[in-house]
């Protein structure tokens, strides 16, 4: 049997990021790495100590360490969110032509 693949480590059990809180983590949210920018570190947070849902969904700073005295904010400037992906269709083909075949010029 080779183990479920389990990216967050949630099978591992993390614990809130408040030492010494018992209570099952219920929110996640990304911290960048102090270390190598373009690592993200997962936060876990148990209901009483999370984030917003809109806190939550921003990667945050390497150097951010909830304080509890200001949940539900946190201390740091997070990220913004990214642009809001465009669904737009595709570059149209360009047309070809068979050699020796020309395309008429438009007529206007
Ligand atoms: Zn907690
Ligand atoms: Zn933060």
């Amino acid at each position: 049997m080779t183990p479920t693949p389990d990216p967050l480590g949630l099978a591992a059990g993390p614990g809130c990021w408040l030492t010494g809180c018992a209570t099952t983590p219920a929110v996640q949210w990304r911290r960048r790495h102090a270390i190598g920018a373009d690592d993200i570190e997962a936060v876990f947070a148990c209901p009483a100590h999370a984030l917003t849902l809109d806190g939550a969904a921003h990667i945050h700073q390497p150097q951010c360490t909830v304080d509890p005295t200001r949940l539900p904010a946190c201390g740091c400037t997070p990220e913004p969110l990214p642009a809001p992906v465009q669904v737009t269709a595709g570059p149209t083909p360009a047309a070809t032509t068979a050699p020796g075949w020309a395309t008429p010029p438009p007529t206007t």
